[in-house]
């Protein structure tokens, strides 16, 4: 059997507080235990809210600029697949010759 951290007394689990494990006659005389549950629920819930209020703007964080290096890259690739095509001498999608 589980005893109050508090009056010491014997204490079903089931009527013990969850958070401060006092029992329920120790927990009704002290209501500031309560009081802290309900505002770290209330800074929880407002962390929650924080969070949700942010995230939309993630996705729309890519900057033209960003946009503009992967187009380079792609470009880039793209050359050097054509010159590895060159090299193979057997172009797979160019039917006309550049030079
Ligand atoms: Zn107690």
């Amino acid at each position: 059997m589980a005893t109050c951290p508090q009056c010491n007394a014997n204490a079903s689990i089931l009527k013990r507080d969850l958070v401060s494990g006092v029992c329920s006659r120790c927990r009704n005389s002290a209501p500031a235990v309560r009081l802290g549950i309900g505002s770290i629920a209330l800074i929880f819930l407002a962390v929650v809210f924080a969070n949700r209020i942010t995230e939309p703007s993630q996705p729309a964080s890519v900057s033209s600029e960003e946009i503009r290096e992967l187009r380079l890259t792609v470009q880039a690739q793209t050359l050097m697949i054509k010159k590895l095509q060159s090299l193979l001498g057997n172009p797979l999608d160019s039917p006309h010759s550049d030079d």
